[in-house]
Parts: structure tokens; sequence; C-alpha cells
């Protein structure tokens, strides 16, 4: 079992940051409001997540750790019509073949919580009980102690660290209305505040800057079945600013990429790539997620007009170079 969860480790775990990923979405998913991210060591030798999410029974911990046990598919159908971040049930499976980990949890109505963790050459879950509130802790220890040519991948302490803080930024701008609280070695490196605004701008400035908020134009367009909004920045400046949304999951999509640069060019006539925060909602059955392990891109069913849809709302409010 230990072999099978390394080999899927090997899509999914690729560095401390993806190990925060597939947790911190845990958390949104089972509808938490305050995220805690300790790391220690650039996540060498800790990642903490602490959620106040709905946890995990007692009886349902051991399938939690086991491969595609996901408690977000019902059937078939499903598949179609995907609104949780995750679904392949790999994640916890696979971060603990290669690390150290323990998962603790108290759901509101059990009265003790538990701790699993999973322990010798077969994997097989040991249940404890524990002290935690409500809400679920994953402990990730010593990430690829066994899996030594993985290890000599990880790069430096703050190199690691900053992948953890960019990927943060970029869960941070796609839920404003989560806490999330980062620290490195026990010092608060981030604090992101829930935020009751609906368009978030407070915690836009505070992820990509004051400059950004204040000159980026806003967005907003479309109907019931597709809709677009969020800020882009003029051309001109040197921004890395680039965060885009496809119903409430980061992506790093082409066809938007596209789409955004291509409205660029035709009114202002260049190359650049501008800063963007771009979010688009779309009916979840003309768009297929399952096409990475990373999750990072879509197909869209109707990609040309979903394309043409994008170009035209950003023309609409990018002004011409000389105005
Ligand atoms: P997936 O997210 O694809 O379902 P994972 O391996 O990431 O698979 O998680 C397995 C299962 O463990 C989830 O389906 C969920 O039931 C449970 N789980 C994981 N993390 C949490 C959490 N923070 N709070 C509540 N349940 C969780
Ligand atoms: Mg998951």
């Amino acid at each position: 079992a230990r072999l099978a969860n390394q080999i899927a480790a090997g899509e999914v775990v690729e560095r401390p940051a993806s190990v925060v990923k597939e947790l911190v979405e845990n958390s949104i998913d089972a509808g938490a409001t305050k995220i805690h991210i300790d790391i220690e060591r650039g996540g060498h030798k800790l990642i903490r997540i602490r959620d106040n999410g709905k946890g995990i029974e007692k009886d349902e911990l051991t399938l939690a750790l086991s491969r595609h046990a996901t408690s977000k598919l019902k059937s078939l159908d499903d598949l179609e019509c995907i609104s949780s971040l995750g679904f392949r049930g790999e994640a916890l499976a696979s971060i603990s073949s290669v690390s150290r980990l323990t998962l603790s949890s108290k759901p509101q109505e059990q009265e003790t919580a538990w701790q699993a963790f999973a322990e010798g050459r077969d994997m097989a879950v040991k249940i404890q009980p524990t002290a935690h509130p409500v809400g679920t802790t994953i402990e990730v220890k010593d990430l690829f102690f066994n899996t030594p040519a993985r290890r000599k991948f990880l790069r430096t302490e703050k190199t690691e660290f900053s992948h953890i803080d960019e990927l943060l930024k970029r869960i941070a701008l796609s839920r404003f209305d989560i806490s999330l609280t980062l620290t490195h070695n026990q010092k608060v490196v981030r604090q992101y505040r829930a935020r009751e605004s609906a368009h978030g701008v407070k915690r836009v400035a505070q992820v990509a800057g004051k400059e950004f908020e204040q000159c980026a134009s806003f967005i907003e367009s479309g109907s019931d079945g597709l809709k677009l909004n969020g800020w882009v920045m003029p051309v001109g400046s040197s921004n890395t600013t680039q965060y885009s949304y496809v119903n409430g999951r980061m992506m790093r999509d082409k066809l938007i990429l596209h789409a955004i640069r291509q409205a660029f060019e035709e009114v202002v006539g260049e190359l650049a790539l501008p800063g963007f925060v771009i979010y688009v909602d779309i009916d979840p059955r003309q768009v297929d997620v399952n096409v990475h392990p990373a999750k990072h891109e879509v197909r869209f069913h109707q990609a040309r007009l979903v394309h043409d849809f994008i170009v035209q709302a950003i023309k609409q409010v990018v002004l011409p170079a000389d105005q």
C-alpha cells in the first residue's frame, strides 16, 4: 500500500507548498472559517494545518487516510457537477506515505477528539483519544524522510517558504470570507482576516499591494451561466499579480491567459501580460475540472465562447495606451 501511495504522491506532492495546498483545500471543503498554517523550516520539518471545520468522525479517520477514499463524491453523476475542491481521495494517503502524518479531529457532536496516524511498513492506521477543539489538525513532519530522491529536490528553507506564501496569496484571493494565519518558525508572517465586503477590496490590497488596488480597473460582466469579475491592471507596470479562478478554484489556465493577453493586445497593442485578479464563474456542467491531478487546468466545453466572452469583458474596461 505504501508504494502505491508513494507513486501517487509523485503526482500531488511535489514540495511543501503542494502539501499546504491539499490540506488547506480540505479545510475549506470542510467549511472552515478559520485556518492556521504553521510552518517550520520551510516545511521540511513541519507543516501543521488547524481548522474549525466540521471535523472527521472517529469511524472515518482510518478511511480518510486510505487511497481513493473521498467523502465528497456520492455518485458518478457528481463528477459532472463538482463543487468541492478535492474529490480524488488521494491527498491524505499520498502525503502520509512520504511523511510522518498525524490527523486529529473532533466533530461538533462527538464527545472526545481522536487522533490517527499511519505506522510501520504496511501503514496500518492506529487511533487514540486526544484533546482537540471542534475541527481538524493535520501535522506533517519530516516530509520525504523516506524518499531521499525527492528530498534532494527540496530547495532552501527560504525558497520553499516563499512558495507557500505565494500559494496562500492565491487561496486568500479565492475566499474573502475565511481568515488565514500563516506562521513560519513560530512567527506570524501573514494574517488575512475574514472580510465581509463582497468585493474584498481590502484583501486584494493586502495580497497584491496598494498600487494594484488603486490602479486596477474593476470588471463585472456576464449572465447567469457565465460571469466574469475582478480587476485588471493597465499595461506598462511590471507586476506579478496574476491570479485567475474558475468557480472558486485557482487556475493557471491557458485559455484564460490567452484571452486576457488578446484583449490587451487588441486595445493597447502590446504583448505584455497585464496584472489581473480574475474570477470566472460558469455553470459547472460546462466545465471539466478533472484534467490534471494538480487541478490547475480546466476544460471548457464551449471553449471558443468562453474565450471570446473574456476578451470582450476585458476590452470594455481597458483604455487605449494614449488616453
Ligand atoms: P479528497 O479531498 O479528494 O476527498 P483527501 O485525501 O484530501 O481526499 O481527503 C480524504 C477525506 O478526508 C476527505 O474526503 C474528507 O472526508 C476528509 N478530510 C480531510 N481533511 C479534512 C478536514 N480538514 N476536515 C474534515 N474532513 C477532512
Ligand atoms: Mg483533498
